[in-house]
């Protein structure tokens, strides 16, 4: 995660994807990864990355099983 004053930047691209603005928080994916005791020299480590949308759309295209999607019903 690479953070600036508050601000939020693509790990994939680097574009800066926003500052304070609450509202354009929702577009974009954080990820944060508590690596357990089995996986390959990730032992205890917590990984952090943000994702702008165009990124994600890419990411996703290239994968073999497509994430799975299901609509919002209900805003909180
Ligand atoms: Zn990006």
């Amino acid at each position: 995660m690479s953070r600036k004053d508050n601000a939020v930047y693509c790990n994939c691209c680097g574009r800066r994807i926003c500052g304070e603005e609450q509202e354009i928080r929702a577009s974009f994916l954080t990820i944060r990864k508590e690596w357990g005791y089995f996986s390959d020299r990730k032992d205890g480590q917590i990984h952090s990355m943000d994702i702008c949308e165009a990124c994600y759309d890419m990411l996703v295209e290239s994968f073999t099983i497509p994430p799975e999607k299901e609509e919002i019903t209900e805003y909180l």
